[in-house]
């Protein structure tokens, strides 16, 4: 069973992957994570907040090495050692805002530049072993044109 770590912030499978925020009907705020409240733009009256998928490419705007462990959604086993991984911040340049996620497998910060374009693809966070078995899945960025 494939079930997403967080529930409604990404949809689609292969190219037809993306992010999902939600947008303002009267500022056109756009918010990711999803803001399904109320407008949190101050100078805003509030309107409704419409799903939107987020652009699939972006800029690199920043990237590491996870040496830590992440706060949630992030799920990881305090018991094992951790696993240092790379993170991007991805500035979307139509949505005016950058968003973090973990480099596709395989991906170091050797192979980033600040400025590169990334594309968003489906990724798998964690396996449950467990009956029934789960992977969690979640989004990874990958620069574009590597891989598959
Ligand atoms: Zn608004």
């Amino acid at each position: 069973m494939r079930t997403p770590v967080v529930a409604r912030w990404f949809d689609g499978e292969g190219d037809g992957f993306r992010l999902l925020g939600t947008r303002c009907a009267s500022c056109a705020a756009v918010f990711f994570p999803r803001e399904d409240g109320f407008c949190r733009n101050p100078g805003c009256a509030g309107g409704e907040l419409v799903e939107v998928a987020l652009s699939r490419r972006g800029r690199v705007w920043s990237y590491t090495d996870g040496r830590y462990r992440p706060p949630a959604p992030y799920v990881s086993d305090p018991e094992l050692p951790w696993e240092p991984y790379t993170l991007i911040a991805v500035e979307l340049a139509a949505e005016r805002m950058v968003v973090l996620g973990q480099a596709a497998p395989g991906v170091t910060v050797a192979d980033l530049e600040v400025g590169m374009e990334v594309e968003v693809v489906p990724g798998v966070l964690d396996e449950d072993p467990g009956e029934p078995s789960t992977t969690w899945t979640t989004w990874h960025w990958r620069p574009v044109g590597v891989g598959a």
